[in-house]
C-alpha cells in the first residue's frame, strides 16, 4: 500500500462515489468506468467514460490499481474478470440471473420462496425477468395460468411480514463481519427507508445462511442478502454482490461504514467493527428537501448523490442516527414517508 493506492471501480453511480468518499481518508485515491460522462463518482475521482466491454478502457481502469472493484452488478462478467475484479465474477454470475441465483440458495439449502413455473408456485404468483431487474422493474402479478418467456421466472407470492436485509462482509483471509439486520419498506418496487436494528428479527439466523453463501463464493467484498420474514423464518430474495442501499445508514451508523468495510476487504486490510447505533435511513427519490431543512434536525445526516432529479430517480438519502420521536416526526413531515 505505499505506493499503489488506486482503487479501481467498474460503474460510477452513487455507490461509487460512496466508496471514495470512505476511501480518501485511508490515503486511496479511485478511477471509475463508466458509460455516462456525469456519471456522480466523477466528482470524487477519475471517470474513464465508455463501454464496459471495451477492453482498452477497462485495461486503463485496471492499470496500476491496488484493487479493482464493481458497484453494479449488471456489470458483464467478462470485463470483471478481466480486470481480476473482486468479489470473484462468480457472485456477479449469481446475482445476474434470478434463476441461477435460487437454484444456489437452494443447493445451499437457504430458504427461499418457490420458484420456476407456474406449475412449481401456484396461483397468484410474481413473475420477473431473470435477467437486468431491479427496484422491481420488470416484475408482474400473475393471477391465472399464462405462457411464462424463456427469459422469465414464476416465484411464489410470499406472504411476508417485514423484508429485510443483512449486510456482509468476508475478508482475503475468510474472516467475516456482520451488520445488523436492516428492516426496509419499499414503495412501487423502490427502497424508501430502512431502520436498524430490526426489532426481534432472527440474526443467528441471517448470520448462518449469508455466511453459507460467503463462503460458497470464496467471497471477498461487502455482500447484500434481502430477506422475507415469514413466521420468524427468514427466505432468501436476491443477493447483490456489492455495497447495497439498506446499507447507507452505516456511514454514520456503524463504528466501520460497509464502504470501508468493502474497501478493507478487498486491499486485504483487517476488517472494522461493524458495531452500530439505532439509525433510520430514508431515501430521497425524484426530488430533494433543503439542506437546512434536513441539517435542523438532531442526528439528521444529509447526503446528496450529485445526480440530475428525474420522478423515481434516486438522488439522495438522509440518515437519522438514535432517532428520537421527535427527531423521527421532523423527518417524517419534512420527507413524508
Ligand atoms: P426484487 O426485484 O426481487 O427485489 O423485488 C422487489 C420487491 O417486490 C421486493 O422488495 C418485495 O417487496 C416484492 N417481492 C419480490 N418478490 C416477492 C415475492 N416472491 N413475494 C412477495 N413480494 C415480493
Amino acid at each position: 500500500m505505499t505506493q499503489c493506492h488506486t482503487v479501481a471501480v467498474l460503474g460510477g453511480g452513487q455507490l461509487g462515489r460512496m466508496l471514495a468518499l470512505a476511501g480518501i481518508p485511508l490515503g486511496l485515491a479511485f478511477r471509475f468506468l463508466d458509460p455516462a460522462a456525469d456519471a456522480p463518482a466523477g466528482q470524487v475521482g477519475e471517470l474513464l467514460v465508455g463501454a464496459y466491454d471495451d477492453p482498452a478502457l477497462l485495461d486503463r481502469l485496471a492499470d496500476g490499481a491496488a484493487a479493482v472493484t464493481y458497484e453494479f452488478e449488471n456489470v458483464p462478467v467478462a470485463a470483471a474478470r478481466r480486470v481480476g475484479a473482486l468479489p470473484a465474477p462468480a457472485a456477479l454470475e449469481h446475482g445476474q440471473d434470478r434463476l441461477v441465483e435460487k437454484k444456489l440458495f437452494r443447493r445451499l439449502g437457504i430458504p427461499t420462496a418457490r420458484f420456476g413455473s407456474l406449475a412449481d408456485t401456484g396461483l397468484p404468483a410474481l413473475v420477473k425477468s431473470r435477467r437486468l431487474g431491479y427496484d422491481g422493474k420488470g416484475q408482474r402479478r400473475v393471477e391465472r395460468e399464462e405462457p411464462l418467456r424463456e427469459d422469465e421466472l414464476a416465484e411464489e407470492l410470499v406472504p411476508f411480514e417485514r423484508e429485510l436485509s443483512i449486510l456482509a462482509v468476508r475478508g482475503r483471509e475468510g474472516e467475516t463481519a456482520f451488520y445488523p439486520l436492516v428492516e426496509n419498506v419499499h414503495e412501487e418496487g423502490i427502497l424508501r427507508l430502512s431502520r436498524v436494528p430490526a426489532a426481534g428479527a432472527p440474526q443467528r439466523q441471517a448470520e448462518e445462511l449469508a455466511g453459507r453463501l460467503l463462503d460458497e463464493l470464496g467471497y471477498v467484498g461487502v455482500l447484500a442478502v434481502e430477506l422475507f420474514e415469514v413466521g420468524g423464518r427468514l427466505l432468501a430474495n436476491e443477493l447483490a454482490p456489492r455495497v447495497h442501499n439498506t446499507g447507507h445508514w452505516t456511514i454514520e451508523g456503524a463504528q466501520t461504514s460497509q464502504f470501508e468495510n468493502h474497501l478493507r476487504a478487498i486491499l486485504g486490510l483487517p476488517l472494522g467493527s461493524t458495531h452500530s447505533r439505532p439509525s433510520l435511513l430514508v431515501n430521497l427519490i425524484g426530488s430533494v428537501p433543503r439542506r437546512e431543512d434536513v441539517l435542523a434536525i438532531p442526528g439528521a445526516h444529509l447526503h446528496l448523490y450529485g445526480k440530475e432529479p428525474r420522478p423515481g430517480r434516486k438522488l439522495g438519502h438522509v440518515t437519522l442516527v438514535e432517532p428520537t420521536p421527535a427527531s423521527e416526526e421532523a423527518v417524517r413531515a419534512l420527507l413524508s414517508f
